[in-house]
């Protein structure tokens, strides 16, 4: 199974739809399902347009998703990431039980952090996971990632699981095989990787194959989400060089 999997936070861009089209190829190309899979989490940034746009993308481009939501009323009822959260609850006693050592607790503001450092001396503190209003982090020292994302956060502090930690449940609940995603996402992969492992799942390198294909670029601007609404429709490429543009990132090994 491979998967695509946009956050309902803003309209898709050209760069996200060559990114679902390069996952409908490998789907294609290696005989995989297609998980839809919509990553709401971030409720303060949802809106049902967002939400919308995603399955509007999807049929402009002819994608049909063989797993995951047909609409936005069957997404809420069933799909929704709030209907996972036992899973990522779960996920994060885990980690408390089995890997307290790599996990600790961190009340540093963004600008207590700013140069890295934890103006509440969290490594040693050795603060309870169970204080109210503390990040969970995952101890990054004497990793590559320390350099990228370090310290990254696995429960936030309003208690509700991070990207990292509910991206790595989700694939391996959903038993995602492939997976193409932008090498913006690279760090990211290796934090999931960390996160696998201190969960006892088996190696993620061995379960997932990923494709870290470059960002879509357009005369030069890298895209973002703010383009607007039709943002993929008018955007002057077509379903075909959308899918052409997706081929050459698959094609490499
Ligand atoms: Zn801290």
């Amino acid at each position: 199974m491979t998967r695509i999997a946009p956050t309902p936070s803003g309209y898709l861009h050209l760069g996200n739809a060559a990114n679902f089209a390069a996952n409908a190829l490998l789907a294609r190309r290696w005989g995989l399902d297609l998980l839809l899979r919509i990553d709401d989490l971030d409720r303060a940034r949802f809106r049902p347009e967002y939400l919308q746009d995603i399955f509007d993308v999807l049929e402009w481009l002819g994608i049909a998703p063989t797993v995951g939501p047909r609409d936005p009323a069957d997404f809420a009822a069933h799909w929704s990431q709030e209907r996972r959260m036992p899973l990522y609850v779960a996920a994060l006693e885990t980690l408390r039980s089995r890997a307290r050592a790599h996990v600790f607790a961190c009340p540093c503001s963004r600008t207590e952090l700013a140069d890295g450092v934890h103006a509440h001396d969290c490594l040693n503190a050795n603060i309870s996971l169970s204080e109210a209003g503390v990040a969970w982090r995952i101890n990054t020292r004497g990793t590559p990632l320390h350099a990228s994302i370090p310290d990254f956060v696995v429960r936030k502090k309003n208690g509700r699981p991070s990207y990292q930690l509910a991206c790595t449940v989700d694939d391996r609940h959903f038993g995602v095989t492939a997976c193409a995603r932008g090498e913006d996402l690279r760090d990211s992969t290796a934090a999931q990787a960390m996160v696998s492992d201190l969960l006892g799942y088996p190696k993620l390198a061995e379960r997932i194959r990923f494709i870290h294909h470059p960002l879509l670029t357009v005369g030069g601007e890298k895209l973002s989400k703010s383009q607007g609404a039709a943002g993929v429709r008018d955007g002057g490429m077509s379903q075909e060089e959308i899918f052409a543009i997706a081929e050459g990132w698959i094609a490499t090994p």
